[in-house]
């Protein structure tokens, strides 16, 4: 059950994984020691292709990355 309401962050598309990584799902999946299973947007069910650099509200810009469907990452900032 997907339950953390983010938001995307702008500007991230062309963001490369650290060295090491393949991408950036598998920089998540590393750090946080978890498989990707679901789409980590509030009420999203969709299956995690990618990992998306996103804000949480209240943080400021506080950047994490999070495993998302295709079409949540592709959603405008305000949206998600
Ligand atoms: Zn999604």
């Amino acid at each position: 059950m997907a339950f953390i309401e983010v938001k995307n962050k702008k500007g991230t598309a062309d963001k490369t994984p650290p060295s090491g990584y393949s991408s950036w799902l598998d920089f998540w999946k590393e750090k946080t020691e978890r498989k990707a299973t679901i789409c980590e947007v509030r009420g999203c069910k969709g299956k995690p292709t990618i990992g998306g650099h996103v804000i949480k509200s209240g943080e400021g810009n506080k950047e994490y990355i999070l495993p998302m469907c295709y079409s949540c990452n592709n959603k405008p900032e305000d949206k998600v």
